[in-house]
């Protein structure tokens, strides 16, 4: 399990792009804040950002570098919605809690348009997702899909895309059609982590860097968190860390657990730029081990695809995530591979994020399921608020159910490959 926190890949194109930024130092000593956050991804960085523009002191502790769980490592495909589609929500909350749930979820990437332009980040952000099928059939289904978005939530962002629409907009034809969120999008995720680090610390946080939090109490004077050289006193604690948190809470062991999720980057495109994902969009399908594609700023392809269920990687990641690439796009078979990378995502049996205060004064949010780049900023705003006595956003994501995983901490994996293996294979039939 060594390779989780070791800071960024230095195998990831987006490494390569990184924005310059200062390297933080490790916290030394006994600090005081207001509030002690836990893991600088989006998600504690949200909530740091948050927190700090009201005037409250806050410490962000983090176990690698800035960005470097899933939040510098992801396809930066910004996704519109909850991680699980409306319908679903309404099945298991009722018409009301889908609602709000809708309205924070558009709040969630009002939250990602203003990061970018008030804090000037740049993360060259496109619009517009493609959800593409790669199987027969489904067409009525997105219609209806796309009708009751329009006349249940007033969402008319959603197109449906021929089969030769698509095949001449993505340069290949092994997909069936699909559909367009133009209010989705795509943009280089590690960039968003720095802005959003360089904003956060221009506001008043202080960002330590290999900092692990080793374990937090309560005490009379409230909480205090440990790291291996020092140990920060506040009043209250957020628990972030998504697939990269290991032991801070029996509840989120319990309920989150992780996998990883592989990306690589060819050399620039060329001609074939041209040819390959015309609209500039970012496109997934919708295989249940995702394929996931979009162009770079400068003319690559990146590409996601495969995962694996155990603490390694596979030993050849090019390799790996190759295979998948050349079924979409065979006519690339001699075209180079410059990077292949890959990062922890936290899963929860049902695929919706687990936030919930775990005790008072300490509340989290982990298992974005693959789907965080535009919740989890707003998920820290939500826990930053909770934090200051503003429990709504909170309450209304604890209604989402996360049970366990069957068997506990350590009898998860082996019921969790099983039945992930399972529904992998079945892409394949
Ligand atoms: C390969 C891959 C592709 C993905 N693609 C997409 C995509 O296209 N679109 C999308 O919406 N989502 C995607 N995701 C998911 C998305 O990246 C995450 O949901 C999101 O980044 C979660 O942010 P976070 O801040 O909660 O966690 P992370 O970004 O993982 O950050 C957690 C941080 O906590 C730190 N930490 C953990 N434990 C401790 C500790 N004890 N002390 C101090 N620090 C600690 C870690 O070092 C890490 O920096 C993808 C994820 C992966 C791995």
């Amino acid at each position: 399990m060594s390779f989780r926190n070791k800071g960024l890949p230095a195998s990831s194109w987006y490494t390569a792009t990184a924005h310059p930024s200062p390297r933080l130092p490790a916290l030394r000593g006994a600090q005081k804040a207001q509030v002690c956050v836990i893991g600088a991804g989006y998600t504690g960085l949200g909530a740091a950002l948050e927190l700090a523009s009201k005037g409250v002191s806050v410490i962000v502790l983090e176990a690698a570098t800035v960005g470097s769980g899933a939040s510098g490592r992801n396809g930066g495909q910004v996704h519109p919605g909850q991680r699980r589609d409306q319908a679903w929500i309404e099945q298991i909350l009722g018409p009301e809690d889908a609602k709000g749930l809708w309205q924070m979820a558009q709040d969630a990437r009002a939250n990602l348009a203003d990061l970018i332009k008030r804090y000037g980040i740049d993360c060259d952000f496109k619009p517009g997702l493609i959800h593409a099928r790669h199987r027969p059939g489904g067409e009525a289904t997105d219609l209806r899909d796309i009708d009751h978005m329009a006349k249940a939530y007033g969402y008319d962002q959603i197109s449906l895309i021929s089969r030769d629409h698509l095949a001449e907009d993505l340069g290949t034809d092994v997909y069936y059609g699909g559909t367009c969120d133009h209010g989705g999008g795509h943009l280089h995720p590690l960039n968003l982590a720095l802005g959003m680090a360089r904003a956060a610390r221009a506001a008043g946080a202080q960002i330590f860097e290999h900092s692990r939090a080793l374990g937090w109490a309560k005490t009379a004077k409230g909480m205090r968190v440990k790291t291996a050289m020092g140990e920060v006193v506040c009043d209250q604690l957020i628990l972030t860390g998504d697939g990269y948190i290991d032991g801070l809470s029996p509840a989120i062991d319990a309920q989150v657990m992780p996998i990883n999720n592989f990306v690589l980057a060819t050399a620039p495109l060329g001609d074939l730029a041209d040819q390959i994902i015309q609209s500039d969009m970012a496109v997934a399908d919708s295989r249940f081990v995702v394929n996931y594609f979009r162009k770079s700023a400068d003319g690559r392809l990146l590409f996601g695809g495969g995962e694996n269920y155990s603490p390694w990687y596979p030993a050849n990641l090019t390799a790996f995530v190759r295979r998948h690439m050349l079924k979409i796009y065979p006519n690339l078979i001699h075209h180079p591979i410059t990077h292949a990378w890959g990062g922890a995502l936290g899963i929860t049996m049902t695929r919706v994020p687990f936030v919930r205060q775990i005790t008072p004064g300490v509340v989290a949010a982990a298992g974005y399921s693959g789907q965080g780049v535009m919740l989890a900023p707003y998920f820290g705003k939500i826990l930053a608020r909770a934090s200051l006595g503003e429990m709504s956003g909170l309450d209304l994501l604890s209604r989402l159910p996360t049970p366990p995983f069957p068997g506990g901490k350590l009898l998860r994996w082996p019921a969790l490959v099983a039945g992930l293996s399972w529904y992998a294979l079945r892409d394949r039939l």
